[in-house]
């Protein structure tokens, strides 16, 4: 019975937020139901953060916001394509932007990051849940780790690559230690999380070939879910297990399956902003209201 209630006021609060709380959906993919599971399952969830996490290209950001946006963009899109080596282009990309450490402080104040739509919520969902999540990028931990703190993603959970200043600010380099400054880099750093802390179970999350990379390695990820909100990838696409074109999709692989929630109706109350739980309130009475009326 209290699942029931559960239930039904959670439709009541999809319909009225967008958060999906339908059972689990077919969606596309290769392998939709094993991703499905280790979703579920999964010791820990990894998330590129450009056009995933993130509405924007970050790096695409701060060029246009350096006026030489149509060159690294160019440079940019050949990385992606792979028709130059990760760290070639990133080299090539700095040296283009000379980014300043007033001019990318500067550039975060006027232009800040904005969260894609409901990956708030996932990631808080899959906190309550003790699901361990971490940001893999090849984008810049200086411009990560504001956007980061708003959905309590600490610094040592970011994986990405580090801007260096001189002391009188101008730019320096990248720092070339960071696995993400190399071809394959978020694949190792994901292989490497799972072998360090022990975990069964790895779930990467990307809108990128190189995302899709850290399932395909040995000791890699277990279930790879391409994301297709922001931008789609065709070769994305057609290689994920799951291809999913919003979070809100993935929502109830954490939080049901089978009519069982996997969180408490404590947590999920949490989930929700206040704004939520009033809804939740309203719903609830009128569930009662109706179970007191006479059926016909
Ligand atoms: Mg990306």
């Amino acid at each position: 019975m209290a699942a029931n209630m559960l239930r039904r006021v959670g439709g009541l609060v999809a319909a009225r937020t967008g958060i999906s709380t339908r059972c689990l959906s077919t969606g596309t993919g290769t392998r939709v139901s094993h991703a499905q599971a280790a979703l579920r399952t999964a010791d820990a969830v990894c998330f590129d953060v450009d056009s995933t996490v993130i509405t924007t290209e970050g790096i695409d950001d701060l060029a246009a916001y350096l006026g030489c946006g149509d060159k690294v963009a160019e440079l940019t899109a050949q990385a992606m394509q792979g028709s130059m080596p990760f760290h070639e282009a990133l080299a090539k990309r700095l040296s283009a932007m000379n980014p300043s450490r007033d001019e990318l402080t500067a550039m975060m104040a006027e232009h800040p990051l904005t969260l894609t739509p409901g990956i708030a919520n996932l990631i808080k969902a899959l906190h309550l849940r003790e699901q361990h999540v971490y940001f893999v990028s090849g984008g810049f931990r200086q411009m990560i780790e504001p956007i980061a703190a708003q959905v309590h993603i600490a610094p040592h959970q970011i994986f990405a690559n580090t801007l260096v200043f001189n002391d009188d600010g101008s730019f320096k380099s990248h720092l070339d230690s960071e696995p993400t400054s190399r071809a394959g880099g978020k694949a190792k750093v994901v292989a490497d999380l799972k072998a360090l802390h022990g975990y069964k179970t790895v779930v990467m999350v990307g809108d990128g070939a190189t995302d899709m990379e850290a399932r395909d390695i040995p000791g890699g990820a277990d279930a790879f879910i391409g994301f297709g909100g922001v931008a789609v990838r065709e070769k994305v696409k057609a290689g994920a297990d799951w291809f999913v074109t919003s979070f809100e999709e993935m929502m109830p692989s954490v939080t049901e399956a089978d009519g069982q929630w996997f969180l408490t109706a404590e947590d999920r109350a949490r989930l929700m902003t206040n704004q939520h739980l009033d809804f939740m309130a309203a719903a609830q009475q009128q569930q009662q209201q109706q179970q007191q009326q006479p059926s016909i």
